[in-house]
């Protein structure tokens, strides 16, 4: 006959990985925002939402709900970028979109009602995990990229030493070997 041993340690209790799910989230969600940033590439001189298609494609690409009228999605993504790169009043700009609470295992979690409200639920969890302070945007006029802030002390202000700093590299090469 087996007896169980009533002494042995119970089984942890499986709660919902709340916090896990979170943290798992948020590269996804930065990676969303800064997508939606860049949909306006200064330097290519192209814009997803110039083109209603377009915009649709990059919507579902990403798995988001419906795309909404771009007029909309311009103005908030204006008013975002102004806010990131402290040009104040313009982030007065956008309009107020709708976001839901819906339950998933008991927990609330915020989600979208179309594709801008997803990317707005993505920005509104880095705001409150302070990824948010972290995004800025590249201050070269010909560039205007959103990135990420990596640095120990946030002390990063060019997109990239590969693009912008290789640019500024080549102007200085330019310079010396010229006469
Ligand atoms: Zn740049």
């Amino acid at each position: 006959m087996v007896f169980v041993n009533s002494d042995a340690v119970a089984p942890e209790v499986v709660r919902p990985p709340a916090q896990q799910a979170a943290a798992l989230d948020a590269d996804r969600d930065l990676e969303l925002v800064l997508n939606f940033l860049n949909t306006c590439d200064v330097e290519a001189g192209t814009d997803v939402l110039d083109d209603p298609e377009h915009w649709r494609r990059w919507c579902a690409e990403r798995g988001l709900g419906a795309a909404p009228e771009s007029t909309a999605a311009r103005e908030i993504r204006y008013s975002m970028r102004a806010a990131i790169s402290c040009s104040a009043p313009a982030a007065l700009v956008a309009p107020a979109w709708q976001v839901q609470v819906e339950f998933r295992a008991g927990i609330p979690v915020l989600t979208g009602a179309d594709a801008l409200g997803d990317v707005l639920v993505a920005a509104t969890h880095l705001v409150h995990t302070g990824y948010w302070d972290r995004i800025k945007i590249c201050p070269a006029e010909n560039c205007l990229w959103a990135f990420y802030d990596r640095s120990r002390n946030r002390s990063r202000t060019w997109c990239s030493m590969r693009v912008c700093g290789n640019r500024e590299k080549a102007r200085s090469w330019r310079e010396r070997h010229s006469g």
